[in-house]
């Protein structure tokens, strides 16, 4: 029979997200008839907003017919999405030639790593989300070093204490942190990468979250970054495409090899040769969240989404629990001082019946943390915190809850 792909075993196995299930599992079967919310999840929960739904539905009708029928696109996207994308978020610093239209940003980082392969260095930031570590090893990496982001560094690693790699992963706004890099901490991160010719893949799926105009909501932004970055950005978490499934991978034609040859020729090889392109019916809903009236429907999202982050953050913050992010991301992480991250997931479930997502899934940094998402409707969120008002934190050398 065929052997294993070794790689394979280097994999821990997926322990997150059925752990949780599973507690949730033995915490129903312990007390039959809890009524168990969830703040846990990392998917959108509002619907679609019309203007997208009508332009599906009219991609849909047209392929129904002889004249409007269309088969394979290009791979890399139709041409009215790619100039949209590039004058809609890139403000001229980017031509649509350099920007390539996938089915979503997790799918494309598995490419990116197909393109790198296995024999480099990568950086990448503890906590984070898995992709990046799991993708590495898969293709066989094993010179993987982890920047710590804690509230000691606010949340940016220590560059100086950096050991160069050929890639770094950096993820802002971040998931699972809810951090926002700013200005600055973007400038240094480009300078670093140019001083030690290593490649950035700067995942901005969240940067329509960002709020304070003085975060840059790209890596373009940062002059110097087209020859040291590849960005990755989704519909996802923009327009709630998480089901319909599209989004996009900036990569500039400056990007060179060490030996000068272009990063952007190859990109062009593996993706026509592992992808065939986005769905035609996502790109056409893409567009029309993109037009106008569309991008206003989009805010009206995030916006909603942000809200409940600000709801929760106060609920927490209520309890003297000291919670980051949720300003500019739809995540709030909470810091549990003394716990580890299952006793205070566990402690949360059978105090309130709210279900969380335990830090140090993300990694060893995340240990003593709990992640909230701001996704969910408004009455599960609003229900949420009238629990959090039934309990209180007990000061004592480790945070403890106490009924109130
Ligand atoms: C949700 C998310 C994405 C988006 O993935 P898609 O494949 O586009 O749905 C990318 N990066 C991070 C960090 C995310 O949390």
């Amino acid at each position: 029979m065929i052997k294993r792909n070794p790689n394979l075993n280097l994999l821990k196995t997926s322990y997150l997200f059925p752990e949780v299930t599973a507690r949730r599992k033995q915490f129903l079967a312990k007390r039959p008839g809890a009524q168990i919310l969830s703040l846990g999840i990392g998917d959108t929960t509002e619907p679609l907003s019309p203007l997208v739904v009508e332009a599906l539905a009219m991609a849909a009708k047209r392929l129904g017919s002889m004249e409007g029928y269309i088969g394979y696109g290009p791979e890399q996207g139709i041409e009215p999405l790619r100039k949209k994308i590039a004058s809609v978020f890139y403000d001229g610093r980017i031509a649509p030639e350099e920007i390539f239209i996938s089915d979503g940003a997790k799918c494309d980082i598995g490419r990116l790593q197909v393109l790198f392969g296995g024999d480099l260095s990568v950086a990448i930031q503890n906590p984070a989300y898995p992709v990046y570590i799991d993708g590495s090893l898969i293709q066989g990496i094993r010179n993987i070093h982890m920047m710590c982001c804690s509230p000691e560094n606010g949340f940016f690693p220590d560059l100086h204490a950096l050991e160069r790699t050929d890639l770094i992963y950096f993820c802002s706004p971040n998931n699972p942190t809810g951090a926002a890099a700013s200005r600055s901490q973007l400038e240094a991160l480009v300078s670093f990468a140019r001083e030690n010719r290593s490649l950035i893949l700067f995942d901005a799926a969240y940067a329509s979250y960002i709020r304070d105009s003085a975060l840059p909501k790209s890596i373009y932004e940062i002059p110097g970054a087209k020859e040291v970055a590849i960005e990755i950005n989704s519909f996802s978490k923009l327009a709630g495409f998480t089901g319909v499934r599209l989004g996009w991978t900036v990569v500039p034609e400056t990007l060179k090899y060490q030996d000068g040859a272009s990063i952007q020729s190859d990109w062009n090889r593996i993706y026509t040769t592992l992808f065939n392109g986005a769905s035609i019916l996502s790109q056409y809903g893409g567009l029309a969240a993109l037009e106008k009236n569309g991008l206003e429907e989009s805010e009206r999202l995030t916006h909603f989404y942000l809200e409940n982050a600000r709801l929760i953050k106060a609920a927490l913050q209520s309890l003297d629990i000291e919670v980051y992010g949720g300003d500019n991301a739809p995540y709030l992480w909470a810091h549990f001082p003394g716990r580890r991250s299952w006793d205070i997931f566990q402690e949360l479930l059978e105090k309130t019946e709210i279900v969380s997502t335990p830090g140090s899934g993300f990694g060893s940094a995340g240990e003593g943390f709990l992640r909230f998402t701001a996704f969910g409707k408004r009455d599960h969120i609003l229900s949420a915190i009238q629990r959090l008002r039934t309990i209180k934190s007990e000061k004592g050398s480790s945070f403890k809850f106490a009924m109130v």
